[in-house]
């Protein structure tokens, strides 16, 4: 008889997560099980502080800075993840910015490709680095990629953000995409699009009270917070949803 092996612990990375939807993703990432990478870009106290509240309640994490958005930077991250103890089996590509609300016609090029570059290479990137390292193809043990795009890849954005909502528009499309890419490879891939939902990100296009000014259009008549969207995360991430793949979630409270 042979002796069972004890399965390696396994391990998420969650890009952005020093905040709003990546941070509570990280958190209820570390409760059921998993020992979870809290990457973050310049925020480093706010990612040490995810780090030491999942401690806190006896769960592993590991805060690493890292601009996603850089082929380096991701080059360097997933290194760093190699040599840690387990096996990475979840990449939640969380990471996603948006500028000052804007028409298209007031848009620079540099501000596109920065959006651009943050949101969707940024995804690309680190898909790239995961399928390579879970995919049976590759000699890996499968996992799940749950992507973060947003319900304003439908909308568009008009009047205050096309560029970031043609960002997402991409990374439903690269959702699917590489779902059926890998679907035999024991990788799942699908995406949340979450509403709106009570976060920074809204100060960073210059209306801190977007969501209270747009609740009312909402069928729930309410914001979304964070946690709603982890759960979220969460569920298309593990092996509850194990039939679920090139699939999108809505927790958008029916908008
Ligand atoms: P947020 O509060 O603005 O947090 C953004 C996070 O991304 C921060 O942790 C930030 O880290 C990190 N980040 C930014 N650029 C990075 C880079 N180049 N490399 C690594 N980390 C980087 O955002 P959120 O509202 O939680 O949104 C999270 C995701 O949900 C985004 O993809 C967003 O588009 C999507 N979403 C949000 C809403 C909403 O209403 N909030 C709705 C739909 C979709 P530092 O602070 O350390 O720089």
């Amino acid at each position: 008889m042979t002796e069972s092996q004890p399965s390696p612990t396994p391990i998420a990375l969650v890009t952005g997560a020093s905040r709003g939807i990546g941070a509570a993703t990280a958190v209820q990432l570390a409760r059921a099980g998993y020992a979870v990478i809290v990457n973050y870009h310049q925020n480093t106290a706010a990612a040490y502080e995810v780090r030491d509240r999942i401690a806190e309640f006896g769960g592993t994490a590991w805060a690493i800075q890292a601009d996603v958005s850089k082929e380096s930077e991701v080059t360097a991250l997933f290194e760093q993840i190699d040599s840690l103890p387990g096996t990475l089996k979840v990449l939640v590509n969380n990471v996603g910015v948006l500028k000052q609300q804007s028409r298209l016609a007031d848009i620079s090029v540099e501000r596109f490709t920065q959006v651009l570059n943050t949101n969707v290479l940024s995804c690309f990137l680190c898909c790239r680095a995961a399928v390579r390292r879970m995919s049976t193809r590759h000699g890996g043990q499968g996992g799940a990629i749950v992507n973060v795009s947003s319900g304003a890849s439908k909308s568009g954005s008009p009047n205050e953000y096309v560029d970031y909502a043609a960002s997402k528009g991409a990374i439903d499309s690269l959702t699917r995409g590489l779902a059926l890419e890998v679907a035999d490879e024991g990788i799942r891939v699908n995406a949340v699009r979450p509403g709106l939902i009570y976060t920074e990100i809204h100060a960073d296009g210059g209306e801190p009270g977007r969501v209270d000014r747009l609740a009312e259009r909402i069928p729930m008549k309410r914001g979304g917070r964070p946690s709603e969207v982890a759960e979220a995360i969460v569920w298309l991430a593990s092996d509850a949803s194990s039939f679920v793949t090139g699939s999108f979630i809505d927790p958008s409270g029916g908008l």
